[in-house]
């Protein structure tokens, strides 16, 4: 199952990817099926000592197809603005496996939402609150709410995705939640259901992670303890994968630090994994276009993908695997992987240990099922590159690659 050698080089259950960059051209998104299904799987069984729900966070990846799988496994979703919801609706998902987060909801997304009757809308401040009551109100609807609480808690992670010290914009403060949450339960418009923290993205310690959802079991069960009785804590996200071929976070240890601090306080767990589930089941295929030496030695292979298809590396320094997908001979020596497009940041990192390519060769950039796809721009009028997903020897193309007419539909 998933990404593995053959003798025709890197294949994705059983086909080639270099028959896939045949068929559907390159850059190329693919992703393995039985990967995400193996992860949503363990991930969802890890807790299912206490009753939880796993909505999966929609803007790691949301192609149709992929969130198809993902609802046909039994996900729910957390989406992040009003086009995730319309997605999320067209992949088949029921307005009560939605959680809705964002950090500027617009009134027309908060009217969506409340009309919906969406499981929960996280709130970020008691404005927010405010005109949800409202728009609750004149709908004569009440809205389900959970209120972002920020823990204050420093992930360590890239500070382009930590998301929960004081410094973030992300929720309100620790110290006015329980004020807050008080008046939104006395609004008429508001049922207050549950606390929610997310802290960051790609955590790989547990701690920071088991503190965050400590704060919100401390104080929900302060506020059932005064008549406000609350349903779930939903602990968001941002358990991280390894990007280099180490351990990762240990599931078994996160679920266990969670399922400890939850114990006997009777409430339900939310997850917003994203990451997790589909991050390892993607690959990027792209083939080289240049392959240059300086004279004082450095060399530059220059592929066909760059950040428009995968903008980890230029917007948080992160790092991929390169790998060649033919099987090759040659003494690996260190290059820089770059991008066509005109930015130096446009560059998967110096010292890949690489055996010698030449132009027309293959090569995957691993990990990249999460926020790779999803964080596509035009950016140098590049096409959205294809996706294609793969189970049992095929596949299917999910995405077809962006023609130019496309691109320039919305231009008068
Ligand atoms: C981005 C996000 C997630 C998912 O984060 P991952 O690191 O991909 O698991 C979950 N919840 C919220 C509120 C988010 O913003």
């Amino acid at each position: 199952m998933g990404f593995h050698d053959s003798p025709n080089g890197i294949a994705c259950d059983a086909v080639p990817l270099a028959r896939l960059a045949e068929a559907e051209g390159t850059p190329l998104h693919v992703y393995a099926a039985g990967i995400v299904r193996h992860r949503f799987r363990a991930f969802d069984a890890a807790f299912k000592t206490n009753p939880h729900a796993v909505h999966y966070a929609l803007k790691a990846n949301s192609t149709l197809g992929v969130l198809r799988l993902l609802h046909s496994l039994g996900s729910a979703v957390d989406a992040n603005s009003g086009g995730e919801i319309d997605v999320a609706l067209r992949a088949g998902f029921t307005p009560s496996q939605i959680i809705f987060t964002g950090v500027g909801k617009r009134a027309e997304e908060l009217t969506k939402a409340v009309s919906l009757g969406l499981r929960a809308i996280n709130a970020e401040s008691a404005g927010e609150l405010d005109r949800i009551d409202a728009i609750a109100a004149a709908h004569g609807r009440t809205a389900a709410v959970a209120l972002r609480v920020n823990p204050d808690i420093d992930v360590m992670s890239h500070p382009h995705i930590s998301t929960g010290t004081r410094r973030n914009k992300f929720g309100v403060a620790l110290s006015e939640a329980p004020a807050i949450c008080r008046e939104a339960a006395a609004r008429r418009g508001l049922r207050l259901v549950g606390i929610h923290v997310h802290i960051g993205s790609q955590i790989v310690k547990v701690d920071p992670l088991r503190r965050a959802a400590a704060t919100a079991v401390e104080l929900a069960r302060m506020l059932t303890s005064q008549g406000i009785p609350i349903e779930h804590v939903d602990v968001g996200g941002g358990v991280g994968i390894s990007y280099d071929g180490t351990a990762g976070l240990d599931l078994a240890e996160y679920a266990a630090a969670l399922l400890g601090e939850l114990k006997g306080s009777g409430l339900a767990l939310v997850l917003e994994p994203g990451r997790f589930i589909v991050g390892p089941a993607g690959v990027l295929v792209s083939r080289v276009v240049d392959v240059k030496s300086y004279p004082d030695g450095r060399t530059f292979v220059v592929l066909d993908a760059g950040m428009t298809e995968c903008l980890r590396p230029a917007l948080y320094g992160a790092r991929h695997r390169v790998s060649p997908v033919a099987t090759h001979v040659g003494t690996p020596s260190a290059v820089d992987v770059v991008g066509p497009v005109c930015e130096s940041s446009d560059s998967f990192g110096a010292d890949h240990r690489l055996p010698p390519l030449k132009v027309d060769d293959l090569v995957a950039i691993l990990d990249t099922g999460a926020y790779g796809a999803s964080m596509a721009s035009n950016y140098n009028r590049r096409p959205i590159a294809a996706e294609v997903l793969v189970e049992d020897g095929t596949w299917t193309l999910i995405r077809r690659r962006q023609t130019v007419e496309a691109m320039l539909a919305q231009e008068v």
